[in-house]
């Protein structure tokens, strides 16, 4: 890629800032626009698997995030009900076999670690874009504050309701799934100790719903999460808020442990869940879309943001590799379409199964080792995207096209 190109990337969350590191490791000049007054991130937490803190390590962030990061050892599975044990996923193990640990992170200390490593200088706050057109060699940018700059290609992270994605494509808005989450922070030393145990990340599942529990911040404090298949109507966003009575009330007759859990949650927020079908519509030209703006899934493979760190990392690779950024895009598209569509398929599918509302036979499957809540994750974290960043990388038959 020639050395002075300009390149503005659309939004500062996870996504954009990861592609900020990326390409400032490269060498490739680019600036960030970002909506929001401050860079931070509300809601509560977010995993991150051992191929993306690869990436993460590869755009030079991986002290950084080392350092907030928590080390997760695993997902206990239980019935909700009876508390019985179903299954358990072990990330010591994972992360042995695949040289790179399984992180929990509270997501305002994800978003510091990325700041850190980005030029303030270039992040233009409380630049809300509001279109772009492209005019030959240049694309426009107008901002809701009256700022207007020319970039020479640029790099869409403005989340799930993406106005790059509009304006290149119209209307593909984002559909209700059908299910909301709750979200919930506990100061740790509130948790008796037993109820997370003995992994310290709890999955509950019960019919048509599930309920996490897990530690974030080096064990001092317990993330909350849950997801229930609902037809009311719940508004996007994180900082709505929720009554803790009605939460409680989602998941009945819990087993002691949960219930004692859900007994602590006094504030919570909830969250509708969006998503739209599985797209190719991933840019064109001169400009190229990545994260949610690409591609928003369910968060049942706990990938979304894994997905972006690995788009940014392969992305300042290919941007180092050609000499036409279109080009690049283009090769990006390539290799990380089949990918990421495999990976929506598994988050689709591991919903499905986590909601059964058989729990026997939800059992029987475990037991045989015909199902699984986690689907088969060995093809997601086995991907090592430092070597393999310029290849179709192969997705097993059962969530291909
Ligand atoms: C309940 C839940 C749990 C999840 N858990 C996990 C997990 O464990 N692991 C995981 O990998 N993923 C998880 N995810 C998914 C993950 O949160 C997302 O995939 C990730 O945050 C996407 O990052 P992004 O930067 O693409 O989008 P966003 O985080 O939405 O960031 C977009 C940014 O662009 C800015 N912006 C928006 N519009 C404009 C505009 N017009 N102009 C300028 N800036 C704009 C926004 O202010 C924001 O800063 C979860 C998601 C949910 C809902």
């Amino acid at each position: 890629m020639p050395s002075g190109t300009r390149i503005a990337i659309v939004g500062g969350g996870l996504a954009g800032l990861a592609a900020a590191n990326a390409l400032k490791r490269a060498g490739i000049e680019a600036q960030v626009f970002e909506a929001a007054p401050a860079l931070g991130e509300i809601g509560a937490a977010v995993n991150a698997s051992p191929q993306a803190v690869k990436a993460l390590r590869a755009i030079g962030a991986g002290d950084r995030v080392a350092a907030v990061g928590h080390l997760s050892r695993g997902i206990y599975t239980r019935n909700m009900q009876t508390g019985e044990f179903l299954e358990f996923n072990d990330r010591h193990k994972a992360a042995e076999r695949f040289g790179a640990p399984y992180y929990t992170f509270h997501r305002a200390d994800l978003v510091d670690a990325l700041a850190g490593g980005v030029d303030l200088g270039a992040v233009h706050l409380g630049h809300r874009l509001t279109g772009l057109e492209e005019r030959g060699d240049r694309v426009e940018l107008a901002f809701a504050n009256g700022a207007q700059i020319e970039a020479e290609y640029v790099i869409a992270a403005d989340g799930i309701r993406s106005v790059v994605r509009q304006a290149l494509y119209g209307d593909d808005n984002p559909a209700y799934t059908g299910q909301m989450v709750w979200r919930a922070l506990l100061d740790a030393a509130d948790v008796p100790e037993d109820v997370l145990e003995p992994m310290g990340h709890t999955q509950w599942v019960g019919p048509g719903c599930h309920f996490i529990g897990y530690y974030i911040r080096r064990g001092r404090q317990v993330n909350i999460v849950t997801q229930e298949d609902t037809d009311k109507w719940v508004e996007e966003g994180w900082s709505t808020r929720g009554d803790p009575d009605e939460m409680r009330l989602s998941f009945p007759n819990p087993e002691p442990r949960l219930a004692k859990l859900m007994s602590l949650v006094t504030e919570v927020s909830k969250w509708g869940l969006f998503t739209r079908p599985l797209t190719r519509n991933w840019g064109r030209g001169r400009i190229q879309l990545i994260g949610d703006a690409a591609h928003a899934m369910l968060p049942n493979a706990g990938q979304g943001a894994c997905q972006a760190f690995e788009d940014a990392y392969i992305l300042s690779r290919w941007l180092q590799a050609c000499s036409d950024p279109a080009e690049a895009f283009d090769n990006f598209r390539r290799v990380r379409i089949p990918r990421v569509h495999g990976v929506q398929r598994l988050s689709l599918s591991n919903a499905r199964f986590k909601h059964m509302r058989d729990a026997a036979v939800q059992k029987d499957l475990i037991a045989s080792g015909k199902g699984s809540a986690h689907g088969n994750s060995e093809w997601v974290w086995g991907f090592d995207p430092v070597a393999e960043w310029n290849k179709e990388p192969s997705v097993p038959a059962v969530y291909a096209a």
